[in-house]
């Protein structure tokens, strides 16, 4: 068995940043209360250390006492929520990606250019609330079949901006409809370049391998995203979110595996599934196929990965 690591594994820079950041902030403030909305990233591991560490996880601004402090996410924040946190007095660290922040940037210009805003993400997503939450009014759209007249009745300039993590294709595909029922439309292109970097990387390295791992919750849109682009391309692939999975999928013994993550992936977990599948391959028993069949669209093992 081969295996090939991709090469944009665990974190995005934005979800790094933020653990990094809440890791100083608790290590050199102990005294401190800190309050995070909502977990940073979709393992428990990972939020019961900042937990064991100080870190207090609350479902909204109401059960912040006061003198806590409150560290925004990655994902940006509507601006209500800078309201609220300014009316109840609370000191907060505001650490949004600059890169979720050009798409707030982008969607405020284009209503103060008196075009409609417009979406194109996953409705009820944190970073798509916070991207709606920048405006007075937004039309989410997530499917194409969703881009219709009566949607966009009286539409007649649109701006449209995209959640972070989007599929690129799908994205386009949707932008597509838009124009046809809008007249004029302005396209700001903000899935972020270390999304594209990654789905193109599954894409190039899911043609050539046997069979492709995606490791990630399913609760993380970004890791779904992943999945889905490598299953269309080869049947052989696998979502899992806990190294003990790995134990239960058939990969073939001599054949190349490629392994993906999501952007909130911790690395021990992806580390552990990659140390058990080569505990595997030390122990090799004769070829056994993936149950899924191997889908493989071109010869000749994958390149450019880390094996
Ligand atoms: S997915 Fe992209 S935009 Fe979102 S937090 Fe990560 S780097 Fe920033």
């Amino acid at each position: 068995m081969k295996i090939v690591l991709s090469e944009t594994l665990s974190y995005c820079v934005g979800v790094r940043t933020t653990l990094e950041l809440t890791e100083r902030l608790l290590g050199e403030s102990p005294g401190r209360a800190y309050y995070m909305l909502g977990e940073i990233v979709h393992n428990e591991h990972v939020i019961e250390a900042l937990k064991a560490k100080g870190l207090r996880i609350v479902q909204t601004l109401e059960e912040v006492p006061a003198g806590g402090v409150v560290i925004l996410q990655s994902h940006g924040s509507p601006l209500r929520r800078y309201r609220e946190l300014d009316a109840r007095g609370l000191e907060y660290v505001d650490a949004t990606c600059p890169m979720v922040r050009n798409i707030h940037k982008k969607i405020r210009e284009v209503e103060a250019e008196g075009r409609t805003p417009v979406v194109i993400g996953q409705i009820g997503h944190e970073e798509v609330q916070g991207i709606v939450g920048q405006v007075g009014r937004a039309i989410v759209v997530r499917e194409p079949d969703e881009v219709t007249p009566e949607r966009f009745r009286g539409v007649l300039r649109a701006g449209v901006v995209v959640q972070s993590t989007f599929i690129e294709a799908d994205a386009r595909r949707i932008l597509a409809r838009v124009r046809q029922v809008v007249p004029d439309v302005l396209f700001h292109d903000t899935v972020c370049q270390p999304t594209k970097t990654r789905q193109r990387e599954v894409e190039v390295h899911t043609r050539t391998a046997d069979c492709v791992i995606v490791i990630g919750s399913r609760r993380s849109a970004n890791t779904m995203h992943l999945y889905h682009i490598a299953r269309a391309i080869n049947p052989c692939t696998h979502l899992i979110d806990s190294p003990e999975s790995v134990e239960a999928i058939d990969v073939p013994d001599d054949g190349t595996v490629f392994i993906a993550s999501g952007a909130s992936t911790p690395e021990d977990l992806i580390f552990e599934v990659v140390r058990r599948l080569e505990a595997r391959a030390a122990r090799l028993t004769p070829h056994r196929s993936c149950a899924a069949g191997t889908g493989k669209a071109g010869g000749g093992s994958p390149s450019g990965g880390r094996t």
